[in-house]
C-alpha cells in the first residue's frame, strides 16, 4: 500500500484548480490518472485528453481484435 496523500490539480488547463483534501477529484474512467475538478472539466477537456487517454491495458497479451458494431440500421451496401 502507498497512500499518496499528494493534492492534484485539475487537468483542465484553465481551471487550475487544486484539491483541497486527498482524492477530492474524480478520475477519468478510462486512464484512471487523470483529474477533474468536476464533471464539466471533463467534459470540456476531453477532445483533447481523449488524445492522451488509454483504458488501462490488460495483463492478457492477446491480440487485439476490432470489434465491429452489431447495428442493422440499414447501411446502404452499393
Ligand atoms: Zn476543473
Ligand atoms: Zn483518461
Amino acid at each position: 500500500m502507498d497512500e499518496e496523500s499528494a493534492y492534484y490539480e485539475c487537468h483542465y488547463a484553465p481551471c487550475a484548480r487544486i484539491e483541497r483534501e486527498p482524492r477530492q477529484f474524480s478520475i477519468c474512467g478510462r486512464c484512471q490518472e487523470t483529474r477533474y475538478c468536476g464533471t464539466q472539466c471533463q467534459q470540456r477537456d476531453w477532445p483533447y485528453h481523449k488524445k492522451y487517454c488509454r483504458e488501462r491495458p490488460h495483463r492478457e497479451c492477446a491480440p487485439q481484435q476490432l470489434m465491429l458494431p452489431h447495428r442493422t440500421d440499414g447501411a446502404p451496401d452499393r
